[in-house]
């Protein structure tokens, strides 16, 4: 008996081409894009391992969890890292980015996370990107968590290393991820002696053994099951329309933040404009306790706790507003206080943003 997920036909170089393209398309990117076939911290620890060395001074700018990581492998690849660090219930300013290139003029390679789902906050990248851009740095971005979510425009913007992966707001399964690549980021790669070769890491192997080949043969057999499922996300997204899935993780975040509020509970990023679309996350006294009995409430609703913090998910799939309302009711139910004025408050927040 033949079975739907597993005696599939191989897959072709010629489709993965295509969905090479529908991965530029969504990120209106012309530099190549990459596929890599793992989780995003593959392409992210590849970036990073083939742009730094020894001798290269790193800004590495930490406004969540993801930066220590991305500090901790600059640091292994032997570079200088000046770690910029904001409370993680705020942005980075363009200002504080353009201040730290002044006062470290040997600064080459610059790392920022765009959207932080752990801590819910954003990071005007269009005006980093200028001041990353008047410095002359490399510039990588990991937008694993606004690529769906929010405006993302690594040409215009001046990203030279774009990483997305499709676990988030594109809804699909964490086992595949992409890197946009610039002209300028592949001159570093070739010329950085410890850029990983021959190795699943390296980003050149694939510019020397697909893109330069032509992309007529692969250079080892597809991840095929993720590689479908990142074509059914390109084409789940692209019939809904991009601005339309933009504009429903929107009006998630403002729905969940009203939704809160109401029930007299604060928003950890406490200005709007900070907030990223694809989780928002409340200050709460005992959060663990709280989020346990939401669960017990609503064992499916996309709630967590770390710290005095719960946050509420709403990405791919969960950016609805009855999503939004069970993560609300299941909350209400948890603190003992009536839903009724939480959903009215959410309900008026999506209809304003959206409509
Ligand atoms: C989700 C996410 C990733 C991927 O990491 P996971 O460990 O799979 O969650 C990387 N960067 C950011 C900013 C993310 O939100």
């Amino acid at each position: 008996m033949t079975h739907p997920l597993l005696d599939l036909p191989p897959l072709t170089a010629e489709r993965f081409a295509s969905i090479e393209r529908g991965v530029a398309d969504l990120l209106s990117t012309r530099q190549e894009v990459v596929i890599t076939q793992g989780e995003a911290l593959l392409p992210l620890e590849g970036c990073i391992r083939s742009g730094a060395r020894p001798g290269s001074t790193a800004l590495n700018v930490v406004t969540g969890p993801y930066g220590t990581t991305f500090g901790n492998w600059l640091r292994d690849c032997g570079a200088e890292v000046v770690d910029l660090a904001v409370p993680f219930d705020t942005a980075v300013t363009a200002g504080q980015v353009a201040r730290a290139l002044a006062e470290h003029p040997r600064i080459d390679f610059v790392s920022l996370v765009h959207a932080e789902a752990a801590t819910g906050n954003t990071n005007p990248v269009a005006e980093i990107g200028e001041a990353v851009r008047a410095h002359g740095a490399l510039f990588m971005l990991d937008a694993v968590a606004s690529v769906g979510a929010e405006p993302l425009l690594p040409d215009a913007w001046g990203v030279d290393l774009c990483v997305i992966g499709a676990q988030k707001a594109m809804g699909g399964p964490a086992g595949v991820s992409a890197v946009s690549v610039s002209d300028r980021a592949w001159a570093r790669f070739a010329e950085n002696p410890a850029a990983p070769r021959r190795s699943y890491l390296s980003l050149l192997d694939w510019k020397e053994r697909w893109i330069d080949a032509g992309r007529t043969a692969l250079p080892h057999a597809p991840a095929q099951l993720e590689m479908l499922a990142l074509e059914a996300c390109l084409e789940r997204i692209s019939t809904e329309g991009l601005p339309m899935v933009m504009a429903r993780h929107s009006a998630a975040a403002a729905a969940t933040r009203a939704g809160a509020q109401a029930m007299g509970l604060a928003p950890f990023v406490t200005r709007p404009e900070e907030a990223a679309p694809v989780a928002t996350t409340l200050r709460v006294p005992q959060a663990p306790l709280v989020a346990s009995k939401a669960l017990a409430a609503a064992p499916a609703a996309p709630v967590s706790a770390a710290g005095e913090m719960i946050r509420v998910n709403h990405y791919g799939q969960a950016a609805s507003l009855e999503a939004v309302l069970t993560s609300l009711t299941a909350l209400a139910t948890a603190l003992g206080t009536d839903p009724a004025d939480a959903a009215a408050a959410a309900e008026a927040a999506w209809s304003e943003t959206l409509y």
